[in-house]
């Protein structure tokens, strides 16, 4: 067999690589690494770092430690088979010390009298010597001084395949491929990158590197600043591919789709504003004015609005409402749940009383005439606004809708689009969430979508105060919330739904909320109602609830009949009810830091301090108590949605599948958020000045970026 005769590709089946073959092959196909651009391509996860040569007098024991030196003294001293010994002695400026072999005779041949060679091991103190026993030993040239130690790849494994295989097969598949690798990022665009990167602190001493020197020193640095350089080219280059993806999508957005301009005036600006009982934030008036301008244009606005719990999205949406309506289009507004839609539906009709605006309500409990009715006046005009449950409102027909508003969706992506268009134009969209999403998120799996945050909250605020429980203060605890009542205040107590399924599957669970086991509740609610609270007004709230019943108890709490409201997360989202001050959250470890900080926005929303205290029950892990502890000590929701995404990945907090992206190779959203700054502004550039990218020296990048990205962004007919 002539192995040259076909040449190595990227595609070329890794048996046939030398040395491989195809028991191996298997092996390696079990992680995924099938061909010898699998491996080429299969970064190391980590790096050994050789301690740098030490002095004699600076070795510890048991502490890795490499020195270079001289061998002075070489000598098999015992031959017996199965038990020889070959020590040697290898001597510097600072000492000397002893290297030992057990039954490796050969060793006699390569480590010989007056050879410089360079040993790392974990030297051991044997009498007043230190030894070395199987040290690493590389022999050094002659000239070559203190030699620089190796940093080594460390490579995920298979079973069967050791580290040392591993970095064998890499190495061929470099040596095979290196010479024939497309570069995909031109040189200047490589000088531009490594200058941005330098301007934004990034620690780059070498310039980004082409892809040859690139993929040799990702696997085998010469040094630190080597490995970064290296690293960083592929950090960026990933983002950057990923960047001008979405720039390029953000851009088809506005160009392929069409919607009805609803631009705003003085003088209806002034009426919607004059119609709010408070003055406005800052944010919140900044908000109105992009979204009057968004709104103003003939493509769709796509703009998500995120606000901690409390921020005052609603009005920025009202306004948004009214937008759409005083230019004599339809709005519709979308909730997660009936509970949702029918408080916005109260809000609306209350702030709109003595207005023209007719609203409509679209929800689960009505009945079909009901239902039929708001249809029908949907379809022909007569309701302006029509408020509803998300799953309710797809597919009905309007007689001419200008904007969609689709309320707390944390689960929203780049690919999510509603499927809501009306006389072949597309509505203006605004999403808002209370889940507030890092810089990081946003740039990535919110990429297409345009951002605007309330971080301002309104005056006049109590704000809330976290409490970690321990078992011991139970009793005081509900000595409190019971003053609190007393004092007119209202509380939620809030306990985790606890069944094999939500432990299994939480994500899927928490949409089945019909088959939620509620017996933890249940038995809350029971013990409390003879217990601690005996003599109170305890409602109890559940997805098992028929929407009357559930609508019923929450009508009850809102109107101050019932002092206390059990509830598992039901209560979630939105839920507006300023005099509630006080919430106990059971079986708190259960619950991600996002969902709590949701729940504790229940009690920031009136004039009176809010008090929240989580309890766990049974054993917590250390990292549950660290979750809690950084849920006591944070109130800012942003801080707290920084850290639940570092512990949990933002895969985790926004279900990764949602987002629509493939995962990434090598970036690190969160720590490479840097990087994935200057990427995103240079995309955004190159996309500005060749929207389609068909510059020549473009087109290995773009079809990259097509090979990745162009069926899940739909970005076919760029092609
Ligand atoms: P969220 O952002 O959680 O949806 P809401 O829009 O429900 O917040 O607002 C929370 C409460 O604050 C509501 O009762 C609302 O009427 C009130 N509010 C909103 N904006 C202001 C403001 N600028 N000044 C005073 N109160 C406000
Ligand atoms: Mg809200």
């Amino acid at each position: 067999m002539t192995e040259n005769s076909n040449p190595t590709t990227l595609a070329t089946p890794a048996q046939f690589l030398p040395g491989i073959g195809s028991m191996r092959a298997d092996k390696l196909a079990k992680i995924g690494l099938r061909t010898a651009g699998d491996l080429l391509f299969c970064f190391p996860r980590n790096y050994e770092f050789p301690a740098p040569p030490s002095k004699v007098d600076q070795l510890r024991e048991g502490q890795s430690a490499s020195l270079v030196g001289t061998i002075v003294d070489a000598e098999i001293v015992s031959r017996t088979p199965g038990k020889s010994i070959f020590g040697a002695v290898v001597q510097n400026e600072s000492g000397a010390v002893r290297i030992v072999f057990f039954n490796q005779p050969f060793r006699a041949e390569q480590i010989t009298f007056d050879r410089r060679v360079m040993i790392s091991g974990e030297p051991k103190l044997n009498g007043l010597r230190w030894e070395f026993v199987h040290p690493k030993v590389t022999l050094l040239e002659e000239d070559e001084g203190i030699a620089k130690p190796k940093i080594l790849p460390i490579y995920p494994l298979t079973e069967g395949v050791k580290q040392n295989e591993m970095r064998r097969y890499v190495s061929t598949a470099i040596d095979a491929l290196c010479g024939s690798l497309t570069e995909v990022l031109p040189s200047d665009l490589r000088d531009q990158a490594t200058q941005a990167l330098r301007a934004a602190e990034i620690d780059l001493r070498i310039p980004l590197p082409d892809i040859h020197h690139a993929i040799r020193s990702i696997h085998w640095p010469a040094d630190a600043s080597d490995l970064t350089a290296a690293r960083t080219r592929f950090v960026f280059q990933e983002l950057l591919v990923m960047q001008l993806a979405l720039a390029m999508r953000r851009r088809k957005l506005t160009t392929d789709l069409r919607s009805t301009p609803l631009p705003t005036s003085a003088m209806l600006d002034a009426r919607i504003t004059n119609r709010f009982p408070f003055e406005l934030t800052g944010d919140q008036k900044a908000a109105m004015l992009a979204i009057g301008r968004d709104m103003g244009r003939q493509f769709p606005m796509n703009r998500l609005l995120q606000g901690d719990v409390g921020s005052g999205k609603t009005v920025v949406a009202i306004y948004a409402m009214m937008l759409a309506v005083g230019n004599s289009h339809q709005a519709v507004l979308m909730a997660p749940t009936e509970v949702l839609a029918r408080q916005h539906f109260q809000t609306l009709s209350r702030m709109l009383a003595d207005s023209r605006v007719r609203i409509g309500l679209l929800c689960g409990s009505q009945g079909a005439a009901e239902r039929r009715e708001t249809l029908e006046k949907t379809a022909s005009g007569e309701i302006d606004l029509l408020v509803g449950t998300q799953s309710l409102l797809y597919g009905i027909e309007f007689r001419s809708l200008g904007l969609c508003v689709i309320d707390e969706q944390h689960k929203f992506g780049v690919r999510q689009r509603v499927q809501l268009r009306s006389g072949g134009v597309d509505p203006h969209y605004l999403v808002m969430s209370a889940t507030p999403i890092p810089r990081s998120v946003a740039m990535t799996m919110f990429g297409d979508v345009d951002l605007t945050t309330l971080r301002e909250k309104p005056p006049g605020r109590g704000g809330v105060n976290t409490y970690l429980g321990r078992d011991q203060w139970r009793q005081r605890w509900w000595t409190f919330v019971k003053k609190q009542l007393d004092e007119g205040r209202q509380a939620f107590v809030v306990a985790p739904r606890v069944s094999a399924q939500v432990t299994a599957t939480q994500g899927d669970a928490e949409e089945a909320t019909t088959e939620e086991d509620v017996s933890s509740v249940e038995s809350v609610y029971r013990e409390l109602c003879s217990g601690e609270l005996a003599g109170y007004q305890v409602g109890l709230l559940h997805g098992r609830l028929s929407s009357d019943e559930k609508r019923a108890v929450m009508e009850a709490f809102a109107d101050g009949e019932t002092d206390v409201l059990v509830s598992t997360t039901v209560i979630e989202v939105g839920i507006d009810v300023p005099n509630a001050t006080v919430m106990t959250i059971l079986g708190a470890q259960r619950f991600g830091l996002a969902q709590l900080h949701q729940l504790r926005g229940r009690v920031s929303r009136g004039t009176h301090a809010g008090h929240v205290c989580v309890f766990t029950d049974g054993e917590q892990s250390p990292e549950e108590f660290e979750r809690l502890k950084v849920f006591e000590d944070t109130s800012d929701g942003f801080e707290l949605a920084e850290a639940d995404f570092k512990m949990r990945g933002p895969g985790d907090v926004f279900g990764a599948r949602q987002s629509g992206l493939p995962p990434m190779r090598i970036a690190d959203v969160m720590n490479d958020i840097d990087v994935l700054q200057v990427a995103r502004e240079i995309a955004q550039a190159t996309i500005d000045e060749d929207p389609e990218l068909s510059d020549p020296k473009w087109q290995p990048l773009k079809k990259q970026l097509m090979r990745r990205y162009g069926k899940r962004l739909d970005l076919g007919d760029v092609a």
